[in-house]
């Protein structure tokens, strides 16, 4: 029978990421993706990556990402694309100002200094398409950005490889095997696996793969659109990622034309990911009052995929109590991207000596039981 010392269940931008920093250890490790690497909710993502949070913790593991990707070049071995267009939140509602300006504080004193208060002014100097008419203020973090989410899975990848992980695509993980509380390996499409720990790394799936393993992973998939413009000099490249955030209605630079989106907050979860038109029609009503221009771009393309969503809009990190050798690196709730460098260390540091350079021990399973969430208030 193959064994592996560690099994990551999907090959996503975080299994991947996963894979390069265990290799990169020295574990003897195995990815296996039942489709093809990137093609779940990697592939439908926006790029977008930033600090701007309202939970420390998350803070604090995306100044660690932001440091990962600027190196990641030199670190990985091809570029990110990362361009630090930085991020713009505008605020509209009196309850969002007070609160921002408090995460203002909390942002400096864990150290993210170049994050800042703007005034709606400066705010249309950075996005001259920008309606700021009823906007109260905004807050701007100039190190935030947008990178390439095909090139960063495909460089963790093929370190990964380089380092001699065997990756495999085409092969489904059917069920976890487990022994006297602890797992013992994986049944595949393609065979058995004998293994002690197992990673579940199967963004808007985890849930399923929990339940393989007999565990609820509390992560429901949700849809969320995509639409991009035809050429736009209007929103030049050097053009912030600027996020409406009462609606949610976000935009930034793509190529030479505008990539825009909103979160429909009314549709119930589901794995359906079908354009819907109609909402559409929705998003632009809002794009209409926002940023007006963008109304009158023609539309180059559209695409929906799967934010994997839990109750607190927090990753689960970490291994489950309850069944020794089962780990999370899931529900990411539409962070995923931008979490998975930082994630993919943190967590091979905390496998191979049990000493993460960063704790991330409020994002554990078993904070669910215990109840109290904090949710993350920031999240598009
Ligand atoms: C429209 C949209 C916009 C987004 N924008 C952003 C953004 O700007 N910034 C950001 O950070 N995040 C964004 N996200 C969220 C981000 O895409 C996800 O959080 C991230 O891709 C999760 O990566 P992952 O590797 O965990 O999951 P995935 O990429 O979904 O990978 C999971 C993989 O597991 C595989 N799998 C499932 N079950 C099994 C099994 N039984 N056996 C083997 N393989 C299995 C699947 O085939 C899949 O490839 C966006 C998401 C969407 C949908």
């Amino acid at each position: 029978m193959e064994t592996a010392d560690v099994v990551i269940v999907g090959g996503g931008v975080v299994g991947c990421a996963l894979a390069y920093q265990l290799a990169k250890r020295n574990v003897d490790v195995l990815l296996l993706e039942r489709a093809a690497l990137g093609s779940g909710s990697t592939g439908k993502n926006a790029g977008g990556v930033r600090q701007q949070f309202s939970n420390e913790t998350n803070v604090r593991l995306q100044r660690l990402a932001v440091r990962m990707l600027e190196n990641f070049e030199e670190e990985v071995g091809v570029p990110a694309d990362f361009r630090q267009v930085g991020y713009i939140f505008v605020l509209t509602r009196p309850n969002d100002v007070e609160e921002f300006k408090l995460l203002v504080e909390m942002w400096h004193q864990v150290g993210l200094e170049e994050a800042r208060w703007t005034t709606p002014e400066e705010a249309r100097e950075l996005v001259p398409v920008l309606n700021i008419d009823d906007v109260l203020g905004c807050t701007f973090c100039p190190t935030d950005g947008i990178a390439s989410p095909a090139d960063v899975t495909a460089g963790y990848a093929a370190a990964a490889k380089r380092l001699g992980a065997r990756i495999r695509e085409g092969v489904a993980v059917t069920a976890v095997d487990v022994a006297g509380a602890r797992v013992t390996g994986v049944s595949t499409s393609a065979g058995e696996v004998a293994t002690r720990v197992v990673f579940n790394c199967a963004g808007p799936w985890a849930g399923e793969v929990g339940r393989l393993a007999g565990l609820d992973i509390p992560v429901l998939p949700y849809r969320r659109h995509i639409f991009v413009t035809d050429s736009f000099p209007e929103v030049p490249r050097t053009t912030p990622m600027t996020v409406d955030f009462a609606t949610s209605f976000y935009f930034h630079p793509e190529g030479d034309g505008v990539l825009f989106g909103m979160s429909d907050r009314e549709e119930p979860s589901s794995f359906n990911t079908e354009v819907n038109w109609d909402f559409l029609e929705k998003t632009v009503q809002v794009a209409a009052h926002r940023a007006p221009a963008i109304e009158l771009a023609g539309l180059r393309t559209a695409w929906a995929g799967l934010y994997e969503t839990t109750p607190d809009n927090q990753a689960i990190l970490g291994p489950v109590e309850q069944l020794g050798g089962f780990w999370c690196a899931c529900g990411f709730s539409g962070h995923g991207f931008m979490q998975a460098p930082a994630v993919g260390l943190v967590l091979a540091e905390q496998l191979v000596d049990g000493r993460p350079e960063l704790d991330v021990s409020a994002f554990c399973y078993e904070r669910f039981a215990r109840g109290g969430l904090v949710a993350e208030r920031n999240v598009i």
